[in-house]
């Protein structure tokens, strides 16, 4: 396929308010898609190069993205600047800036192969590098598709559509309905690389869909939990009787590994201190599959001493304080999650997995079987290894019948300082991509009104009166994601220490914007004075939530204060309607 094919497929994608239409669109455009740049014209569309896990990201900022198109369309620099800053989308401005050229013929792969090795470029240098390149790529490209390629390297594409409607396009090109999304999202749930599930249907049509299984090295959808209020709820959601583990706070860790397949870290150093002498393959992925592995050198460590061929292990991971060997708050274990000083860090701040499932083991993936089976299989990898010493523990786990079991291991969790319990049903399989009553957290505070906190995305920002001009801020306004539009659900004003003023503060600065981003949708009467782009999500305590004539959401959060910063996780991944609507009612 041309590129200016893909792009003429991007604009109309673009230009179709009905999600309905821009399906068959999408699926169209998987139809006259070549069988060898199907997964190309997936991560194109999604403004990406590659599964997000793979961590192909083009780093370079929005004023160096000004800065090529001056150089591609032989512009002044502050000309397109101020275009910019009118238009608010750099898409927008090169098409504005440059003429259009019909002689450009190259196809999806030779433009997808040029980006990604712009995108790969590193070490000195390679900012002019990728700036030179950029240029003369957009200056190959005909207007259109140079509007859509401009985006892509700032994380601007943003057409509205995520993994799950690509979903939906594919069973549409087949079907031409929604019949075999089950099917694909099974897949993909368990093989978390929507452009490989494209390629297996083009390829192998629903059948090969069928026999997808989860494979060492690609993320597992995690399993997610719901909450309920009452343990007699909980027993009865689960048949009468449930298994009970301490909840700890930290971060979700996906384990991969295999024995079979050598592995290479960024940075050798990060294991040489560790005197770790086997490089077995490991990948340890995030809640929302992001790929965090060089920033846990030890637990890498321990995992190459597991006796398995291959292995998936699901967990939480906690820093503790070396000398009095208690485990730390969330604040101080999420130091850990950073791109630098690694080392430095894992020394001062070491870290333990909590292991609570197994996902797969010496080549066999264990989703069907159930949870009690998983756990017998876990417990007899890990009580091989010697416990607290090891960086990987078996999460502690009882069976409880009554509800006064339930509460005695709820008050002995809270005496120890951690956050709560987590419920698992025994016989349930893992639901991989999925929050359901297989799993039920019961946290401190959740007996309250409000039965959990809330996670939202930080739209914009008040700047600050009094004592807060020094932070430059003093309130901030939060929403939530509903399909492609973000709406407001509160303004925040209070409750947060100077520190988390400063730091939010230095957070937005990297997400400001001219112009309020076009998927919001927003009050006329409210107006931040700074709008960020999506990218900030923040925890949420609330007392209540109530109607709201005001909020997009038409829910307001009552007396909002700052909880955390959640970085662990992603936009589609901050709290639904629904979900807001069931506390609501709860
Ligand atoms: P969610 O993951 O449900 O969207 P969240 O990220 O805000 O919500 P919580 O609601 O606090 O997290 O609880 C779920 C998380 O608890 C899991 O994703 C996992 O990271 C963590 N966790 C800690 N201990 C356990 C355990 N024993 N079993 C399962 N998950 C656990």
């Amino acid at each position: 396929m041309k590129f200016k094919t893909l792009a003429k497929f991007l604009n109309k994608i673009e230009n179709t308010p009905s999600r309905l239409e821009m399906t068959a669109v999408l699926a169209d455009l998987f139809k006259q898609s070549q069988k060898d740049e199907i997964d190309k014209v997936c991560y194109l569309s999604l403004g990406r190069l590659a599964p997000k896990y793979e961590g192909i990201e083009f780093n370079l900022a929005e004023k160096m993205m000004v800065r090529i198109i001056a150089r591609s369309t032989k512009f002044e620099e502050k000309e397109v600047l101020a275009a910019f800053k009118e238009i608010g989308d750099l898409g927008d401005v090169i098409k504005r800036f440059k003429k259009t050229k019909d002689d450009f013929n190259l196809s999806v792969s030779d433009v997808f192969e040029m980006l990604f090795k712009i995108a790969q470029d590193s070490g000195t240098g390679s900012q002019e590098r990728k700036i030179k390149k950029m240029a003369e790529l957009l200056e190959k490209l005909d207007s259109l598709s140079a509007k859509y390629i401009a985006r892509i390297p700032v994380n601007r594409l943003r057409l509205g559509f995520s993994d799950m409607t690509v979903l939906d396009a594919l069973s549409w090109m087949e079907n031409q309905d929604k019949s075999l999304r089950p099917e694909l999202e099974r897949a993909f749930n368990v093989l978390a690389d929507v452009g490989k599930i494209a390629f297996v249907f083009k390829t192998k049509g629903i059948k090969g869909i069928k026999k997808i299984k989860s494979e060492v090295g690609i993320p597992i959808r995690a399993a997610l939990a719901e909450r309920l209020k009452k343990p007699e709820e909980i027993l009865e959601k689960m048949d009468g009787q449930c298994a009970l583990e301490p909840k700890m706070d930290g971060f979700r860790c996906q384990i991969h590994f295999d024995r079979s397949k050598k592995f290479k870290l960024k940075d050798e150093t990060n294991l040489s201190l560790f005197e770790n002498k086997e490089k077995y393959f490991v990948r340890i992925f995030s809640r929302n599959l992001d790929n965090t592995t060089h920033m846990f050198p030890e637990i890498i460590k321990a995992v190459q001493k597991l006796k398995v061929d291959n292995a998936i292990l699901d967990g939480e991971a906690i820093a503790f304080d070396p000398q009095t060997k208690k485990f730390l708050s969330f604040q101080e274990t999420v130091q850990r999650k950073r791109k630098h000083g690694i080392l430095e860090k894992a020394i001062e701040v070491p870290l333990k997995v909590f292991v609570f499932d197994i996902l797969y083991l010496n080549n066999k993936p264990l989703l069907n079987m159930t949870f009690k089976q998983r756990r017998t299989l876990l417990e007899k990898i890990l009580n091989k290894s010697k416990g607290e010493e090891k960086a990987i523990i078996l999460t502690r786990q009882i069976i409880v019948k009554k509800p006064n079991e339930f509460n005695q291991f709820f008050e002995k969790v809270v005496s120890e300082e951690l956050e709560g319990l987590m419920a698992k049903k025994l016989d349930a399989v893992y639901q991989a991509g999925n929050r359901n009553f297989n799993w039920v957290k019961y946290k401190v505070g959740m007996q309250s009104d409000l039965a959990d906190t809330i996670d939202c995305v930080v739209m914009g920002y008040y700047k600050g009166k009094g004592k807060r001009t020094n932070f430059g801020i003093g309130a901030f306004l939060v929403g939530i994601v509903d399909k492609n539009k973000f709406l407001t659900v509160s303004k925040i004003g209070i409750g947060l220490t100077d520190k988390q003023w400063r730091e939010i503060h230095k957070r937005c600065q990297k997400l400001k914007t001219y112009k309020k981003p076009k998927e919001y949708q927003v009050n006329k009467n409210i107006n931040p004075d700074v709008w960020c782009k999506p990218g900030l999500i923040v925890e949420i305590e609330a007392d209540t939530i109530t109607r709201s004539p005001i909020h997009t959401a038409k829910l307001a959060l009552r007396f909002p204060r700052l909880k955390r910063f959640r970085d662990d996780k992603s936009l589609n991944e901050t709290t639904k309607k629904n979900e807001l609507e069931r506390l609501l009612k709860s």
